[in-house]
């Protein structure tokens, strides 16, 4: 099949989070099962900066409007894929492409989308201008994609575009849009002046529009008008219909219900195997342990934990907010270190959990390590590492975490919603409690803690968390299938 990827962020060019692990991993694994796929991503400083040398600019740079004014688009493509051989060759059989589009005034950025602080005050500028761009590159190259895939807020509009703008033309005329929603709390709310930056006239600010309690939803749009809507796990897919995790859709969601459907993230094994990852100081697998008792070895030692052998590890990695449940996190950590633990946690987020854990990881000195940052060979290392993992999220559209944590033989503790509730089974591969609050986490710590004690139970345990499947290849193809459902 032709397959477009529309994302933000895609491992390993650009990563905030679980979404980049998705949209990058697809796109390998649609490559290698045989199909025909390019991935549009923007051109973000930091990809420049990495993969600068190898890109190459196609067609001629053209412009598209953007309220009223010009806003120039380059486009540079990535044949030599950085995970295809060292040489860059492609593996027979596989086709496929990145391309970058480039405004450097949007995107030669520090960040992605905003810092500690604040989101960029032009988000919607900046996302309007790549769905737009996008739009029109797959016009302009003579694309005819089967299906193109979006995600979240920051390509949403795709689809919508596909409904109105592109209607009947000929490079969407066999088309189908997909939308994925990996996170219903980011939804793109912008004020009703973006409805100029849309292009798109004021009959489309409505309830059945893009209308939402006075302001432009991106997301919305996506909803609207894909002809397929999937989020990544099936209790999410539920959820959301609810006013509790609905985030206000869940009426525009329960109009489209027939169309909307919860594949499960997997994770990407290339990235994600203890016996055969090179950010580990020793590899293992759930026939041979012995390296992950060395992997703790020496990550409490590099943190000088007290008692670091013989007190259990609890980890997290994650986003610092409070989707996440840091904050209940913090609110257990005192509990969890006179429970005999020690913790260790690496995040990026809200300056004011970073406060509130850098504050603990004072007053617990030996028995907390907090790293503030996106540091992904340190993460893994605390997946290998640790005992436990926390994920208390208050609500986890599917949770990569988790999954991970379990291939490390790490048994996850996590709050029994979404595709938390999906993949760990209590008792059997994790431990899950209902209430979103620090008592309910102390709780299933403390079961989790005595469960640890028995030394041959817990093994059992930890075998058969690695041994589950969390791989990609049943997910890929439940969103090939999807591509051939018919248009509406
Ligand atoms: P999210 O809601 O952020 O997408 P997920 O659990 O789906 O959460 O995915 C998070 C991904 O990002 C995982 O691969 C996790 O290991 C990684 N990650 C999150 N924060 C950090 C960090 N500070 N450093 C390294 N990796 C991180």
């Amino acid at each position: 099949m032709k397959i477009a990827i529309v994302s933000s962020e895609a491992v390993p060019f650009a990563k905030t989070g679980g979404l980049a692990d998705v949209a990058g991993t697809l796109f390998r694994t649609f490559r290698q099962m045989g199909n025909d796929v390019v991935l549009f991503l923007p051109l973000y400083r930091s990809v420049r900066a990495q993969y600068g040398r190898d890109l190459r600019e196609i067609d001629t740079p053209f412009s598209i409007q953007l309220g009223g004014e010009e806003a120039a688009v380059r486009l540079f493509a990535l044949d030599k894929m950085p995970f295809d051989s060292k040489a860059g060759r492609r593996p027979a059989g596989q086709s496929g492409r990145v391309l970058f589009v480039a405004n450097d005034a949007f995107f030669d950025r520090e960040e992605l989308y905003g810092t500690a602080d604040a989101a960029y005050a032009d988000n919607a500028q900046r996302f309007i201008f790549f769905s737009k761009a996008v739009t029109e590159a797959i016009s302009r190259l003579g694309y005819e994609f089967d299906a193109v895939h979006c995600n979240d807020w920051q390509t949403a509009l795709i689809p919508y575009y596909m409904k109105t703008l592109w209607r009947g033309a000929p490079a969407f005329a066999k088309t189908r849009s997909v939308f994925t929603i990996h996170n219903l709390g980011y939804q793109g709310i912008f004020p009703p002046e973006a409805m100029a930056l849309i292009g798109l006239g004021w009959e489309y600010f409505t309830l059945h529009g893009l209308e939402f309690y006075g302001q432009v939803n991106l997301l919305k749009a996506g909803i609207a008008g894909a002809d397929a809507i999937t989020t990544v796990s099936p209790t999410y897919a539920a959820e959301i219909l609810s006013a509790e995790y609905g985030f206000g859709l869940e009426g525009a969601l329960s109009a489209r219900r027939e169309r909307l459907h919860g594949i499960l993230n997997g994770i990407d094994y290339a990235e994600w195997t203890p016996y055969a990852d090179p950010h580990l100081p020793s590899r293992y697998s759930s026939a041979h342990l012995a390296g992950k008792a060395w992997c703790r070895r020496t990550l409490v030692s590099e943190w000088k934990l007290s008692d670091g052998l013989s007190r259990p590890l609890i980890g997290f990695v994650g986003r610092l907010a409070d989707q996440k449940g840091v904050d209940l996190i913090a609110e257990a950590i005192p509990e969890m270190i006179r429970l005999g633990a020690n913790i260790i946690l690496v995040g990026k987020g809200e300056a004011r959990l970073h406060n509130a854990l850098s504050a603990l990881q004072d007053r617990f000195p030996g028995h907390m390590h907090l790293t503030i940052g996106f540091a992904e060979p340190h993460a893994h290392h605390v997946y290998a590492a640790s005992d436990l993992f926390l994920m208390p999220s208050r609500y986890e559209p599917c949770g990569l975490g988790q999954m991970i944590a379990m291939r490390y033989g790490t048994i996850p503790v996590a709050r029994r919603t979404g595709g938390l509730a999906d993949t760990i089974d209590h008792g059997r591969t994790g431990f899950l409690f209902d209430e979103p609050t620090a008592v309910a986490l102390t709780g299933s710590v403390r079961e989790a803690l005595a469960a640890l004690r028995n030394k041959s139970s817990w093994r059992k345990l930890v075998r058969a968390a690695m041994d589950e499947d969390f791989s990609w290849t049943r997910s890929a193809q439940q969103y090939l299938d999807l591509y051939q459902v018919g248009r509406q």
